[in-house]
């Protein structure tokens, strides 16, 4: 028996790195998954991976930027799934790691519709299923970015400083509903937006600076994602769990 038995769970930007390891670990513990990911092919390997382990997967494609086709993938995943009761709002890109005066427009709006506009509209897609059964989790991205903020880190800053904000909202909005809203705010973490940005002598200078002296993994956030998702965060809404090795403590 797992803890998510009978639950079904869309987690975004599943094919990869925090969202793939969240899903296969909900998967782990019971959850049926859609795999949702603006890559099918990524889609497809998380899905192979949880369906190989015995559990239970279905891609869900769309660039979640886009409102009409998300809404679309997760109208079908929902009737697929009977229902979705978790949704992780995952999908995200990186910073673009340039100073204030470089940042440019066209920065900013993807950032936006990437990280805010895709959460906002997700979860709109999801709300009135939630509501109708007095029962749902919201699981949102948000980073330290958007929690303490990190310099050059302009739109990120904005975009992941605005997840923490609608998780609050949101959590006040659909409490009554039995709906409840969290976000973890992950640190430095070891996954492919990282390794294929970053030099390997980075993350070993960055680890100095980490109270517990290394980067996350996708399975520390996993983890909080999870708890958050799960029986034991029955009377925690409105929350950001920062996952961070000491790094940022508020
Ligand atoms: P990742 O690059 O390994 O995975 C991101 C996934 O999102 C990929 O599978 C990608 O295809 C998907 N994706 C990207 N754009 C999409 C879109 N428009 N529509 C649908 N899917 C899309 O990155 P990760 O490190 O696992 O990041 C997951 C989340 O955690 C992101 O929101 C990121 O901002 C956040 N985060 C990461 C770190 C870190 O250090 N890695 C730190 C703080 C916050």
């Amino acid at each position: 028996m797992g803890e998510f038995d009978g639950k079904s769970a869309v987690v975004t930007g599943a094919g990869s790195g925090i969202g793939a390891a969240a899903a296969k670990m909900l998967a782990a513990r019971g959850a049926a998954i859609g795999v949702q990911d603006i890559s099918q092919e990524k889609a497809e390997e998380t899905c192979d991976a949880i369906v190989k382990s015995g559990g239970r997967a279905i891609p869900v494609v769309s660039d979640i930027s886009d409102i009409e086709a998300t809404r679309t993938a997760l109208k079908a995943a929902e009737a697929a799934l009977g229902g979705i009761n978790i949704l992780v709002n995952n999908a995200g890109i990186t910073s673009d790691f340039c100073s204030l005066e470089d940042a440019t427009p066209e920065m900013f709006e993807r950032s936006i519709a990437v990280h805010v506009r895709g959460t906002v509209f997700a979860t709109q897609a999801v709300v009135p299923g939630m509501k109708a059964r007095g029962d749902g989790r919201i699981v949102n991205t948000s980073s330290i970015s958007g929690t303490v903020g990190n310099p050059n880190a302009t739109t990120y800053n904005a975009a992941k400083g605005a997840i923490a904000a609608m998780t609050k909202g949101w959590a006040k909005e659909l409490a009554s509903f039995g709906i409840l809203v969290n976000a973890i705010a992950p640190g430095p973490t070891v996954t492919p937006m990282t390794t294929e940005r970053l030099e390997p002598e980075y993350f070993t200078e960055r680890a100095k600076d980490i109270p517990l002296r290394r980067w996350g993994t996708a399975e520390d956030m996993a983890a909080a994602i999870v708890f958050l998702a799960g029986p034991g965060a029955a009377y925690i809404t409105g929350q950001i769990i920062s996952p961070n090795g000491g790094l940022a403590i508020t």
